[in-house]
């Protein structure tokens, strides 16, 4: 079911409080700005952008993404003024949507793909997300690659990314229900694999679905029980693994619920 969003942000202007019979005091001397919600979103997201530049997101295609992606749409009403703030932000059902420089920092590693090197305008092919979540990084994903297949393992948020996406209309972009340790074979070979939650190891059906020139993107339990992001490359040579910086993901688990 839809649920109704204010529009963003929550701001009642001098002129649009007057029309509701607002109490905000009139700014006479001030001459009168006129922004569309969408022109107010589009500006803080550009500076959510500038941030993820100053943060080191170099990847011309990852900031173009990011700054495409309206945010707002795919967080509840409460939050909708958060929604570029660096952040994590509560999804519903104890799950979270990661905060902006962790997506564009795990989109722009699995843009490093072996098959992309030295191609800083081509897209990724297919692409696998596990954790569909809120469908926010499943459609900045779709920016960046031709085609995304995101699981989720908890019915009520694939549903809500079923809702949160259809204001897009993706046609590249394929939510689907169930448990993604095990991947998903019939989209397989992907050119890259990219997870949202964090388990003990990185699942062989994972390595075994991914395509030679492909990369896995994925928090893993490090050694001293915190988690780290992984990344898995498939070459012709093999697989090579490189374990990168500390993160904090919600737990990787098995089944459907
Ligand atoms: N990318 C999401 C972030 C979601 S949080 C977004 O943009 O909103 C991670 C998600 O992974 C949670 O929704 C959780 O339910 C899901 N998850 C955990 N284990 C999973 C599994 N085995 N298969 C599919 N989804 C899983």
């Amino acid at each position: 079911m839809a649920t109704q969003r204010p529009s963003f942000p929550v701001r009642l202007t001098p002129t649009a409080a007057a029309a509701t019979g607002g109490r905000l005091p009139a700014a006479p001397s001030r001459p009168t700005v006129v922004t569309t919600p969408s022109m107010a979103s589009d500006a803080i997201r550009a500076r959510m952008v500038q941030r993820l530049a100053a943060q080191g997101i170099a990847d011309a295609r990852v900031l173009r993404a990011m700054g495409a992606v309206e945010r707002h749409r795919f967080v509840d009403s409460a939050l909708v003024n958060q929604a570029y703030e660096d952040t994590s932000l509560p999804i519903g059902l104890g799950q979270t949507i990661s905060k902006p420089n962790v997506v564009a920092r795990m989109i722009e590693l699995l843009l490093g793909a072996p098959a992309l090197v030295g191609k800083p305008n081509d897209k990724l092919g297919r692409v696998l997300e596990i954790g569909t979540g809120c469908g926010y990084q499943a459609t900045v994903l779709s920016h960046v690659a031709s085609e995304v297949y995101s699981i989720e393992r908890l019915r009520g948020l694939h549903e809500k990314a079923r809702t949160n996406l259809r204001h897009f209309r993706l046609a590249t972009v394929h939510l689907l229900f169930g448990d993604g340790m095990v991947g998903y074979a019939k989209g397989a070979p992907y050119a890259g694999i990219i997870a949202a939650a964090g388990g003990e190891a990185v699942p062989e059906a994972w390595i075994a679905q991914l395509a030679v020139g492909g990369r896995i993107v994925a928090p893993t339990q490090s050694a001293g029980g915190g988690q780290a992001l992984v990344v898995i490359d498939k070459t012709a040579r093999g697989i090579e693994r490189r374990v990168l910086e500390a993160v904090n993901f919600v737990p990787l688990k098995s089944g459907i619920a």
